[in-house]
């Protein structure tokens, strides 16, 4: 095991790794922006050092000081979180240059599923079913003539994107010209890479992701999935596992647990990934994209599987082998997660000094967050503040037991939104279980 790691994050996730390194006798160092030197995650790190200012381009983006610190400081890995520089193969790459292991897959694995094009064509090629659509658009005249072959309503989708942006609807197929355009200029904005593809709008779907993780040795198990269709603007809100769409429905759960297997195997993954899928009520199912990092939400997945993902994720880098195969896993209990944005009832970012915090507790109740009364929220960064977690042996009763906490949960000073959150909860096709990627649509329709 590493002696010393660098975590190249912050907030809750840089907070949560670092608890991890402590409990497996790991050393820690943090980096830290001239915003966050009275930040969580710096007073919990053995050491941190502060890289610059607050703009994540001067600190948390910046790879020659997160190296610089890394090396002088004796650590042997980097743990780059989710967001940032997560899925960043050149840095990767700089970071094996430099003699310090990348926590998550290789570069060449990094950089060809972050290209979603590239991504697509790889799932196919390993058998796994991809949504109908087509390769990189070289222009407008060419965004119309797929739109009407491949039919509307179809979705123009930035090979770069993620995080939700780079994505635009299109309805009708004379407007994907300047569909295209709008994409295109708001991927390059936000990822330095305007190219985009195109597909086929898949609706009514669930997004149902499952979670693998795999080792040096050829190892790969999936653990369980995770049905994240409460979205607003194609970003998360709500995560449970297991998928209620897919009650039943074990046929179609092996058969995207081994279609993910079977594409990392292909890929030579190594690490904790997610593949991401589109799922339709008749069963089909389509592949939508990899992510080659921790993602957002997976503590429900450490609830249902009792597996410590960030810890496997140390263990595996380390060259460990896993110890348990596809057979050993068995879930039999429901976890639900909520995020706690900063934003107010109009989904404005809220930021300032939190004044009075109550966070909920109880047996398998979690609350993951960089939070303390007097913390500061800065604007420079994203808005979650953190996730309530739960979990319970039933559906209606981690429904319920979300609800206890969310009304225990207090937060003064920063505006946040568990009221949505208990509104989602309280919302019949929610409750149904039955819900689509479109819910939220339909919840402020109601
Ligand atoms: P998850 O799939 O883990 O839920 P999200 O898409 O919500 O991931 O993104 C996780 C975090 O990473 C968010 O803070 C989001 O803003 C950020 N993020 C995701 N993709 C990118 C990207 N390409 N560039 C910068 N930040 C990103
Ligand atoms: P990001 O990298 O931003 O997470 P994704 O490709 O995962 O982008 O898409 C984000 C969300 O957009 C999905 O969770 C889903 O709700 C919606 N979406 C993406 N592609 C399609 C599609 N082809 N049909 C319907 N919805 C889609
Ligand atoms: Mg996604």
């Amino acid at each position: 095991m590493f002696k010393k790691i660098l975590i190249a994050n912050r907030g809750e996730i840089a907070v949560r790794v670092i608890r991890a390194c402590k409990e497996m006798g790991v050393e820690t160092v943090a980096v830290y922006s001239t915003a966050d030197a009275d930040a969580l995650h710096v007073a919990l790190a053995d050491e941190a050092y502060c890289i610059g200012g607050p703009r994540p381009q001067e600190s948390y983006l910046n790879e020659e000081a997160i190296l610089t610190c890394a090396v002088a400081s004796g650590a042997a890995a980097i743990h780059p979180g989710y967001g940032f520089l997560s899925e960043n193969a050149s840095f990767a790459r700089k970071c094996r240059e430099c003699g310090l292991v990348f926590i998550g897959p290789s570069p060449e694995v990094i950089e060809r599923m972050g290209d979603k094009d590239a991504a697509r064509r790889c799932a196919r090629d390993a058998g796994v079913p991809i949504v109908p659509g087509c390769d990189l658009l070289a222009n407008p005249e060419e965004a119309v003539q797929e739109a009407t072959r491949i039919g509307c309503p179809v979705l123009i989708k930035a090979r770069a994107g993620g995080g939700g942006r780079g994505i635009r609807r299109v309805e009708r197929p004379e407007d994907a010209g300047s569909a295209f355009m709008e994409a295109k200029l708001e991927a390059e904005a936000a990822f330095g890479d305007g190219e985009c593809y195109m597909e086929k709008f898949v609706h009514p779907a669930h997004h149902v992701e499952v979670q693998i993780l795999a080792d040096a040795h050829g190892g790969v198990v999936a653990l369980g999935e995770r049905e994240c269709s409460v979205q607003r603007r194609n970003q998360k809100l709500l995560e449970e596992s297991p998928a209620p769409c897919l009650e039943g429905r074990d046929d179609i759960r092996d058969h995207m647990y081994r279609a993910a297997c079977d594409l990392a195997r292909a890929v030579g993954y190594v690490g904790a990934g997610t593949i991401e899928y589109l799922y339709a009520d008749d069963g089909s199912f389509y592949f939508m994209e990899m992510n080659t990092r921790l993602q957002v939400e997976h503590p429900v997945t450490e609830f249902v599987t009792d597996v410590d993902l960030v810890k496997w994720q140390l263990r595996v880098a380390a060259g460990a082998r896993l110890p348990f195969c596809q057979d050993d896993i068995h879930i039999t209990k429901h976890a639900i997660e909520c995020r706690i944005n900063a934003e107010d009832a109009q989904f404005r970012p809220s930021c300032g000094t939190v004044r009075m915090l109550h966070v909920p507790n109880g047996p398998w109740v979690r609350f993951d967050s960089a939070l303390y009364p007097g913390a500061v929220v800065p604007p420079y960064y994203d808005s979650m503040l953190g996730k309530l977690i739960v979990c319970s042996p039933t559906r209606e009763e981690a429904i319920r037991k979300m609800r206890s906490a969310l009304s225990e949960l207090m937060v003064e000073g920063v505006q946040e939104n568990s009221d949505l959150q208990l509104d989602i909860l309280a919302n019949p096709e929610f409750l149904s279980g039955t819900y689509h990627t479109n819910l939220m649509e339909h919840l402020y329709e109601s």
